[in-house]
């Protein structure tokens, strides 16, 4: 009898896969449950998750407590628009995030993932200005490094990277600087200081305290608190990108809490619903949403999507949120914080390592290869399959490995991520770098 095909052959045959180069990309592994800090493949063999299932689960795979709450919620009410009507967790969900946001957030408006609640932030920027009869004000500042999402208005508010190149001639134009990093941070206030010169700044949109993307690149919330006062001075909206530092990932509920001037405006997604299910959300200051309040139709923000404020996913969300919010969970985040700090402690001067970043339950360690290297190179490769023959999920950003575990991992398994980490060291102390970069290009 022939061999049927694997969960894996079926999926190469019929499934493009994200950020994947689908010619020379291995098989995908195929899981069929997920527990705790573990996912489970369809041979048995358990890989533990580092990076929280790209940075969206918070309490464990499969978590009990969400699962019973979203099925009730499908049983009672899947969908119902959300023009026109509203449902209990749309507005359960809405009263509770005001409550633990900046105090200045004042209205909630959902969308469905990371990049349409940025898309939706630049539109009220754009929008209120407009509203204020100043459409000539409408430049965003961003980060160099920044990434905010895949769609055409996050595109171009991040990076001009390898990724979005086929598209840089349809990405409307914006002010970069460079990101505060330790010891630049006088330099970069300069950049800002230059840029906002320009009397048609309209937003300054950033990821709070760590670039996630850019490798876990880190900076200082007084500087983020000094740069947010001279936007500010100049009539600037402020956006806060909380999509991946959102929901305790940076140590407390926000990386916004630590800043002593609040954003305008604030995005979220990821760790909304626990990594559940997709959904995203734009919240804002009363003085933006006052901007759009008119007798005049024409005033309102028209954006919406099919799935706005999804019942099930409000559930969700609520039900992440009510773990969250307690003291065990803050404990869990606290233990990982200490345990990340201790192992910063002991990989940081040994040979092969250029420097370890940490805040809140991420800790990024950038190894040092010589030579410059890329995402692209060998060396995440090597990094990659390093941690999968160790049987641990991690997603190296070229020379940078970063951890970003649900808060539910225990200690024990906070060693089996920190053992990977530091046997990752062979790896760049026997390295050979590429002749050529191009052909490794895959994933
Ligand atoms: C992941 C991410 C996004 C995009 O979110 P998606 O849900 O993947 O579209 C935007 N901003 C930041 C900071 C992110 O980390």
């Amino acid at each position: 009898m022939p061999e049927l095909p694997s969960l894996s052959e079926r999926d190469h045959a019929v499934v493009w896969h994200p950020y994947t180069q689908m010619q020379t990309a291995p098989l995908a592994v195929p899981i069929v449950r997920g527990e705790g800090s573990w996912l489970l493949a369809e041979d048995g063999t358990r890989y533990l998750d580092g990076i929280s299932s790209w940075w969206v689960n918070l309490h464990g795979h499969a978590h009990p407590h969400i699962a019973a709450r979203v099925s009730e919620q499908l049983r009672t009410l899947e969908h119902v628009l959300f023009a026109g009507f509203t449902h209990p967790a749309a507005v359960e969900l809405a009263e509770q995030l005001l409550e633990i946001l900046p105090t200045n957030q004042a209205r909630v408006f959902y969308s469905d993932n990371g990049s349409t609640a940025v898309e939706v932030a630049l539109k009220m920027v754009l929008q209120y200005f407009h509203n204020l009869g100043q459409p000539e004000r409408r430049t965003f500042l961003c980060f160099r490094d920044s990434y905010h999402g895949d769609t055409f208005g996050a595109m171009a508010v991040s990076s001009r990277g390898a990724f979005t190149q086929p598209f840089w001639p349809l990405l409307f134009d914006v002010e970069f600087i460079d990101v505060p990093v330790p010891g630049r941070e006088a330099e970069v206030l300069a950049q800002l200081d230059a840029v906002l010169q320009r009397p048609d700044v309209a937003g300054f949109i950033f990821e709070p305290l760590v670039l996630g993307t850019a490798g876990m690149v880190m900076y200082s919330p007084e500087v983020l608190t000094e740069m947010l006062r001279r936007c500010h001075q100049r009539g600037v909206l402020c956006i806060a990108d909380e999509v991946m530092t959102g929901f305790g990932r940076t140590g407390p509920l926000f990386a916004s809490s630590l800043l002593q001037e609040q954003p305008d405006i604030m995005c979220f997604s990821k760790g909304l619903t626990g990594g559940t299910l997709a959904m995203g959300l734009t919240t804002c200051a009363a003085p933006i949403y006052d901007a759009f309040l008119s007798d005049d139709k024409m005033r309102a923000l028209f954006h919406g999507h099919s799935y706005t404020a999804n019942p099930v996913a409000c559930a969700a969300a609520l039900a992440s949120l009510e773990l969250t919010r307690t003291d065990d969970c803050t404990r869990q985040r606290q233990r990982i914080e200490a345990a990340h700090a201790a192992f910063r402690q002991e990989i940081e001067a040994l040979p092969g390592i250029r420097q370890v970043r940490h805040r809140g339950t991420i800790l990024a360690v950038e190894y040092d290869p010589g030579e410059g290297t890329s995402y692209f190179s060998r060396l995440r490769d090597a990094f990659y399959q390093m941690a999968l023959d160790n049987h641990i999920v991690l997603r190296p950003l070229g020379n940078v490995v970063y951890l970003l575990p649900p808060y539910c991992t225990t200690s024990e398994e906070l060693e089996l991520l920190y053992a990977v980490l530091l046997r990752m060291r062979d790896v760049v102390l026997n390295f050979e770098p590429a002749p050529t970069l191009p052909e490794y290009l895959h994933d």
